[in-house]
């Protein structure tokens, strides 16, 4: 066999899964600009300039607001190794796969996790939160997901939050799927830590993780009886990088570039367009796809109320290969969905309508592949019917 690698050449998928999700062109056009190195005045111009729209997105004042090297559960991982320190006690939200992994942080952290549990598929109770709340004992931070990307739930975190500080303790979320895709007021509704990911509505390539910490978390980080175990993840450190006057800026780990550059691109086309019409979208074209899957007599696996825009959960008909039909989708259409998994495995799709790839076209290219899909394999349905009732609902709002 040769060594010789033949030209990279992949296929443009119709990324309509829980993530990776569209590139925007523009953010594939911003990665071929030129790596500089970190010191340079240009490139420090560039992290104070992707920090203030970050802030924008974030609906924050937060001085700490940067982003993290590396995907989502980078950010997670910095959120909690550097406000959880052994001997702990976290509130740890569960209601889906990424409550689950924030729980497994936590106790590699060597904290004591006190666990609020609902069904994969049902948000959390604020008064679950808050029996715990009362019944724990100190309790230095409670973490709940915004966006359950496993579970299609959009978590209503404001009486959470109020409920936590009003125990002394603080509050860390997950928005890596809900960032610019829904409605999420970091200042307002008191979130402390809150992490992201640009691989989701921000509609860069998956490599960074934005990160949002108030004063108070910032204090209690100050505070900590010994160092944060993860020597990359120390926000102390990578603050006096992002955050450092031109002469205290001190070297820590080189930033990607390249990603930086991404995400900076993603954060001006999310300003260009603005951040509410930017969620209103998200809005619309999740109804408009709900509306068509309803049609074709398929099933929503959350409550309309409790639905996460950007990812949407449909329940597998009795009888339907699940596998085969997403198969048939990528091979035959070109688009990939995502599948269940955990205790929703085999049960639903995952769909993701997250950035440039929420779209009016996206969703009836979707319902026209899967209604091909569901009668290739002798599901009933009334042809023509989710695509136009998709049509409708666009058309109303
Ligand atoms: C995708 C996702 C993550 C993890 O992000 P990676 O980029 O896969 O590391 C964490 N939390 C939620 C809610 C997610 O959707």
């Amino acid at each position: 066999m040769s060594d010789n690698l033949s030209e990279l050449n992949l296929p443009h998928r119709l990324l309509l899964g829980p993530g990776p999700s569209l590139v925007h062109p523009r953010v594939y056009r911003a990665m071929t600009q030129p790596v500089i190195g970190m010191f340079d005045p240009v490139f420090i111009q560039l992290l104070d300039d992707t920090q203030r729209p970050l802030r924008t997105v974030f609906r924050t004042e937060n001085d700490f607001t940067m982003a993290i090297s590396g995907t989502g559960t980078a950010g997670m991982e910095a959120a909690i190794y550097n406000v959880v320190e052994p001997g702990d006690t976290v509130v740890v939200c569960r209601n889906g796969y990424f409550g689950m992994r924030m729980s497994e942080m936590v106790e590699r952290c060597g904290a004591t996790v006190v666990p609020v549990e609902a069904g994969w598929g049902r948000i959390i109770e604020p008064e679950q939160v808050e029996a715990a709340l009362k019944s724990a004992g100190p309790v230095k931070v409670v973490a709940i997901v915004h966006g359950e990307t496993s579970t299609g739930v959009l978590q209503p975190i404001a009486e959470i939050s109020r409920l936590a500080h009003e125990h002394g303790a603080l509050i860390l979320a997950d928005a890596v799927t809900s960032l610019s895709g829904c409605e999420l007021l970091i200042d307002e509704w008191g979130i402390d830590v809150c992490y992201s990911g640009t691989q989701k509505c921000l509609s860069a390539p998956p490599g960074m993780a934005p990160i949002t910490v108030s004063a108070q978390a910032l204090e209690v980080i100050a505070n900590r009886g010994e160092p944060v175990r993860s020597w990359y993840f120390d926000m102390t450190m990578l603050g006096r990088y992002w955050g450092g006057g031109s002469t205290t800026r001190a070297y820590h780990h080189t930033p990607p570039m390249t990603m930086l550059y991404a995400l900076r691109e993603g954060l001006r086309i999310v300003l260009e367009e603005g951040l509410e019409p930017r969620i209103e979208r998200h809005k619309r074209n999740a109804r408009a796809f709900w509306a068509g899957i309803e049609a074709m007599g398929l099933a929503l696996h959350v409550a309309e109320e409790h639905r996460l825009t950007p990812l949407t959960t449909v329940r597998v008909p009795e009888g339907i290969d699940e596998m085969a039909l997403r198969q048939g989708l990528l091979l035959e259409h070109n688009i990939e969905i995502g599948r269940g998994f955990g205790a929703l495995e085999g049960q639903v799709w995952r769909v993701g309508l997250m950035g440039v790839g929420s779209s009016a076209e996206n969703v009836l290219a979707l319902l026209f592949a899967l209604e091909a899909q569901l009668l290739k394999q002798g599901f009933g349905l009334d042809r023509g019917a989710g695509v136009a009732a998709a049509a409708r609902s666009l058309n109303a709002h």
